[in-house]
C-alpha cells in the first residue's frame, strides 16, 4: 500500500499545544535511536522527513506529520536519554503519560525496539504501562538487517515470550528500512487501526 504524500506539521513539547485533536493519530515510541524518524521516512517514503541522525536524543518534542490529510504520525521523544537531567527525565515521563491518556484521537502506539537487543527495562516496562491502560499498540523491531534470519526469529520470540508473561497479544513485526522488510505491514495496520 502507498502512502502518497506527507508534511511536517509542528512540533508539541506537552499535550496542551498539540495540534486540534482532529485526524486519527498513530504514534512511534521508543529509545532513542532505535530508528523512528527512519521508520517513517520508510513508510512515507520520504528520505529527509523526518530528522534522522546518530546523535541520541535530538527530538524533545513530539513532532507531528500529516498523512495524505486524515492521519497524524507523531514521532515521540527517546525515552532513556541518559544525558538529559532526572528533571527532565520526569517532566517527559509526565508529558508523554498526559499525552498517550488523554489524546481524544489517538488510535495506536508503535513501540520500537531494536532487534540487537534484548528489550530494556524501560521497554517492559512500557509494555506493561499500555497493556494495563489498555491502549493498542504493536511492537516493530527494528534493523532486522543487522543480524541473521535466525536471530531475527529468536529476538521476537524472547518479545513474544515477555508480553505473553504479561498476557498481552499484539503483533510483533520485524522491520528494515534498508531491505524494505516489514514497512507495507506496519502501513496496513496503521490504516486498520485509523479507518
Ligand atoms: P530515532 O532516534 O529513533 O529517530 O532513530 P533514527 O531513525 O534517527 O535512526 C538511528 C540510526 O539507526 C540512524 O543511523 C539510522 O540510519 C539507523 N537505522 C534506522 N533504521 C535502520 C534499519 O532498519 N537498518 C539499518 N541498518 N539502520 C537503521
Amino acid at each position: 500500500m502507498q502512502f502518497k504524500k506527507a508534511h511536517f506539521v509542528t512540533g508539541a513539547p506537552s499535550l496542551d499545544v498539540c495540534p486540534e485533536a482532529y485526524y486519527p493519530e498513530v504514534c512511534l515510541a521508543g529509545r532513542s535511536n532505535v530508528g523512528k524518524s527512519s521508520l517513517i521516512n520508510a513508510m512515507v517514503n520520504h528520505k529527509g522527513l523526518a530528522r534522522t541522525s546518530n546523535t541520541p536524543g535530538k527530538t524533545q518534542q513530539m513532532n507531528y506529520y500529516l498523512v495524505d490529510d486524515k492521519t497524524y504520525l507523531v514521532d515521540l521523544p527517546g525515552f532513556g536519554y541518559a544525558k538529559v537531567s532526572k528533571k527532565e527525565r520526569e517532566r517527559w515521563g509526565r508529558d508523554i503519560r498526559d499525552y498517550l491518556l488523554e489524546r481524544p484521537t489517538l488510535r495506536l502506539v508503535i513501540h520500537l525496539v531494536d532487534i540487537r537487543h534484548k528489550p530494556s527495562k524501560l521497554d517492559e516496562e512500557f509494555f506493561y504501562w499500555l497493556g494495563t491502560n489498555r491502549l493498542p499498540f504493536i511492537v516493530v523491531l527494528t534493523k532486522g538487517d543487522k543480524i541473521s534470519h535466525n536471530k531475527c526469529q529468536q529476538s521476537k520470540a524472547r518479545v513474544k515470550r515477555i508480553l505473553d508473561e504479561m498476557n498481552i497479544e499484539v503483533p510483533i513485526i520485524i522491520s528494515s528500512v534498508k531491505d524494505d522488510v516489514g514497512i507495507d505491514e506496519v502501513k496496513e495496520l496503521i490504516s486498520e487501526f485509523t479507518q
